[in-house]
Formats: C-alpha cells, sequence, structure tokens
C-alpha cells in the first residue's frame, strides 16, 4: 500500500529512477496517530530539508487519495526515533497499574491497609521517611521480625509510595529466593550476555527491595553478587530496603563484609501485635472486606491468635467462609467450632505430610489438590515429587502412607520420585535451592 502511494508520485511527478531510490524509496511509515502520518527519514539529516520542500505536497496529495483522507505529515529522523524509544523505555506509559505489576506488587499491601501498634511503630516509621525521599534518609533500611508480622506489607506500601509520588521512578521488589535463581539461571546460560543483563537490571533502579533475605545467606555467589549489586546501588545513592528474620548480627552464616553493610542505615524490628493492634488488624479487615461481624467474634480471635497475623487473618477468613457455606449466623459458637484446630494449647509446630502439601503447593503456587490429584504435566509432577522428597526426609511417615496423603498413590510411585529427587541434587544446583528453601521454610526452627 505505501509503496503504492510512493510509486503514484513516481509516475505523477515523472520522478528519474535515481531520485526515487534516493529519496523516496527509503520512506517508511513510522506511525499514524490521529490525523498525522509520521514517516521516517530513513537517510541522512540533510534529506529531510530537501524532501520537506520537494515531496511535501506530493506526499499529501498522494497519501489523501489512496486514503480518501486528508493527514497531515511530520517527519522523523533515526535519532530521534531512536530517542523516542529510549523514552518510553524510561518513562514507560503513566499507567500506575502496569508500573505496580511491573514492581511485583500487591495492590492491597500499601500504607493505607496497615495498623500501626505498638509492635511496629518504629518499622513503620522508618518505611514511611524512606518511602518519601528515597535513598536520603536511611539506607539500607533493614527490617526483621517473624513470619506473618508484615514485613512484606510494609516494604510494598514503601513501593507503592514511591510510584505514587513519582511513576517514572524504578521500583523493583524481589524475594531474596527470586533474586537466587535469577541469578542462578544466568549463570548457567553461561554467557556474558545473560550476565550482563542480569546485572544491568538490578544496578539500573532507584529502589531495590529484597524479601527475606535469610534464604540467600550461606550462598557464595549469590552473597557475592548480591553484594556487588547492593554497593553499585548504595554508591548511587539509589534506595535498598530488606527485610530479613533476623537482624544482621543473628545471621550466623553472613558475611562480615555484607553485615557491616546492613548495618550502615537503620535497623528496624517488628514483633509481635499487642490485643489492641489485633483487634484493630481484624477491624480494618472487616472494613476492607465489607464484613459485619459481631465484637465478641472479633474478640474471641483477637484473645485466641497471637503471634501471627497472617493466621489472624486466616482465622476470620476461615469464619467467613464457613458461615458462608453453611448459611450460618456468624457468632461466637460458629467461630469456636470453626477455629477448633487452629487455636491449640500446643503452638508447637508438628511435620505432617499435609503441612508439607500446603507448604509446597504456596511455593510453587499451586493448590494442594494439584499436588494430590492426577494431572500430570510437569509443572505439577515435579512438586509432586518434591512433596514425596520432603514427607520422607522430614517426617516418619511411612512410604504407603506418604502414597496415601498423596491421593492413593502405591509406595513404589513414592519410591520412584523420591529417587528421582535425590538424583537430581546430585546435579541440579536450582533443584538444591528449592529443596533448602522449602525445608526452612517447613521447619523454621531447623
Ligand atoms: P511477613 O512478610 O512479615 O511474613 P506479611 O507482610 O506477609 O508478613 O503479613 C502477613 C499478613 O498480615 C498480610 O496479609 C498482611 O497484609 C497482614 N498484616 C501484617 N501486618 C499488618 C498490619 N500492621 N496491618 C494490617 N495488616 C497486616
Ligand atoms: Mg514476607
Amino acid at each position: 500500500k505505501w509503496s503504492e502511494i510512493l510509486n503514484m508520485i513516481k509516475v505523477e511527478h515523472d520522478v528519474s529512477d535515481i531520485s526515487f531510490s534516493t529519496w523516496l524509496k527509503p520512506l517508511k511509515v513510522y506511525k499514524v496517530e490521529g490525523n498525522v502520518v509520521t514517516i521516517n527519514i530513513n537517510n541522512q539529516n540533510i534529506a529531510l530539508d530537501y524532501i520537506n520542500k520537494k515531496y511535501l505536497l506530493p506526499l499529501k496529495v498522494a497519501i489523501a487519495e489512496a486514503t480518501g483522507e486528508n493527514f497531515e505529515i511530520s517527519f522523523i529522523l533515526p535519532d530521534e526515533i531512536e530517542e523516542e524509544i529510549k523514552e518510553k523505555a524510561v518513562a514507560s506509559p503513566i499507567d500506575h497499574n502496569e508500573n505496580i505489576a511491573k514492581a511485583n506488587l500487591n495492590p492491597r499491601y500499601t500504607f493505607d491497609t496497615f495498623v500501626v501498634g505498638n509492635n511496629n511503630k518504629m518499622a513503620h516509621a522508618a518505611s514511611v521517611a524512606v518511602a518519601e525521599s528515597p535513598g536520603e534518609s536511611y539506607n539500607p533500611l533493614f527490617i526483621y521480625g517473624g513470619v506473618g508480622l508484615g514485613k512484606t506489607h510494609l516494604m510494598h506500601s514503601i513501593a507503592h509510595y514511591v510510584l505514587q509520588q513519582n511513576s517514572n521512578a524504578k521500583v523493583l521488589y524481589v524475594t531474596s529466593e527470586y533474586f537466587t535463581n535469577e541469578l542462578i539461571e544466568s549463570i548457567r546460560n553461561g554467557n556474558n550476555s545473560t550476565m550482563s543483563k542480569f546485572r544491568e537490571k538490578y544496578r539500573n533502579i532507584d529502589v531495590l527491595l529484597i524479601d527475606d533475605i535469610q534464604f540467600i545467606i550461606g550462598k557464595e555467589s549469590t552473597q557475592e553478587e548480591f553484594f556487588h549489586t547492593f554497593n553499585a546501588l548504595h554508591g548511587a545513592k539509589k534506595q535498598i530496603i530488606i527485610s530479613s528474620d533476623k537482624p544482621p548480627k543473628d545471621m550466623e552464616i553472613l558475611e562480615d563484609r555484607l553485615r557491616s553493610r546492613f548495618e550502615w542505615g537503620l535497623i528496624v524490628d517488628i514483633s509481635s501485635p499487642d490485643y489492641e493492634t489485633r483487634m484493630a488488624i481484624l477491624r480494618k479487615k472487616e472494613e476492607l472486606d465489607g464484613y459485619q461481624i459481631d465484637d465478641a467474634v472479633i474478640e474471641y480471635i483477637a484473645k485466641n491468635i497471637k503471634s501471627n497475623i497472617r493466621e489472624l487473618e486466616g482465622a476470620l477468613n476461615k469464619i467467613m467462609a464457613y458461615a458462608n457455606l453453611e448459611k450460618s449466623e456468624i457468632n461466637l459458637p460458629l467461630a469456636e467450632k470453626v477455629l477448633k484446630d487452629i487455636i491449640s494449647p500446643n503452638q508447637k509446630r508438628i511435620v505432617t505430610p499435609e503441612l508439607i502439601i500446603d507448604i509446597v503447593a504456596e511455593h510453587f503456587d499451586l493448590s494442594p489438590a494439584d499436588l494430590t490429584g492426577n494431572k500430570r504435566n510437569s509443572k505439577i509432577v515435579f512438586p509432586r515429587q518434591i512433596v514425596m522428597y520432603l514427607c520422607r526426609h522430614m517426617t516418619e511417615v511411612t512410604l504407603k502412607n506418604i502414597g496415601k496423603v498423596l491421593g492413593g498413590r502405591d509406595h513404589t510411585t513414592i519410591m520412584n520420585g523420591i529417587n528421582k529427587i535425590e538424583a537430581e541434587l546430585e546435579t541440579s544446583e536450582s533443584t538444591k535451592e528449592i529443596i533448602d528453601i522449602l525445608q526452612k521454610k517447613i521447619n523454621p526452627s531447623k
């Protein structure tokens, strides 16, 4: 079509072959926006003036003839195109949602939905300070605390806030496992370009958030790479936010040079919420989800679930789901019934195949039913074999009973699965990594 238009000009204006191939033929349509056609002058700057003078009108006429519409024409040079592409890559469409997705953020985890209590006052204040002036207040900000106390929520809140203030900011949230896996992938691909891509990605950032750093300690190449990433960002006054289950001084196998860097900025902790904070968190969730719940029920949950906010929310969800299913009223007897398994005096974690299935499923973004079911695609088969392996090594349950829990598989299937993983552990760094992380997730005290 475009070539027809050009040919039309050639014929109508009696353009010589040499003129045609020098001036007209290299022209390409770069974009059409509204009633403006932008034409790429795929040539030197000197062409611009000449084409503008001599061919602007013929182009307009020919385009109008071919399309039946009047278009304005604008020209663009190769280096302008390059600049435009670069600008797009940096500024990116000012679409907030897209930024949030690119930064790996959960839209629910913002400062607005975060309840401030005695347990997290300091961490919250420091997070707000960092979010307001990234790179200028505390760098790095190191947040530590036990499972389910709000570290991830706070980190995402910082990231959301920064993006709200400046949609061009380059913000990236990753778990340390993700960082490790990406690094292993780039090393495995074995060429310099994958490595330099990795480095470029992590060093070309304004705010980097690394969650659960405890999973990378003891992994030499990851620590090494993270060390360099840290230095590059910190040296450029870019903000770094790190979370961990322990303060740096208690992280035993952390390299000293990393430990000292973690201590350069500010270290804040989040502890278990007190009763008032637990009540406030439940009230907040009630409001956010649009529930109407009896005080007695909220108080019952807040009194009995103390150590972990994820469990606190889980308890409320469970009651709501149950009430919905049974079409029953939400009252204290219902709450007591639904929560009797969660609220047990013995809070110690016993490793069971069911627990392993839950944790592996969550890790791989699957449902427990996927793992116990019959689907055989590789996305499920591998995690299922990992469950077999972990049950074997972390519980006393017999092969036969592991098979039972896994949807009635026989004991040779289980044995084969275990062998498969054991063989992989000999050769695959990433499988070792996965098993290691899962073991820590299943039994954090070990
Ligand atoms: P961690 O990363 O420390 O394990 P998370 O940030 O994942 O914990 O928090 C677990 C759950 O508890 C999340 O759903 C989070 O929204 C919620 N939560 C934690 N702290 C608060 C808080 N102060 N206010 C509201 N919700 C909270
Ligand atoms: Mg977390």
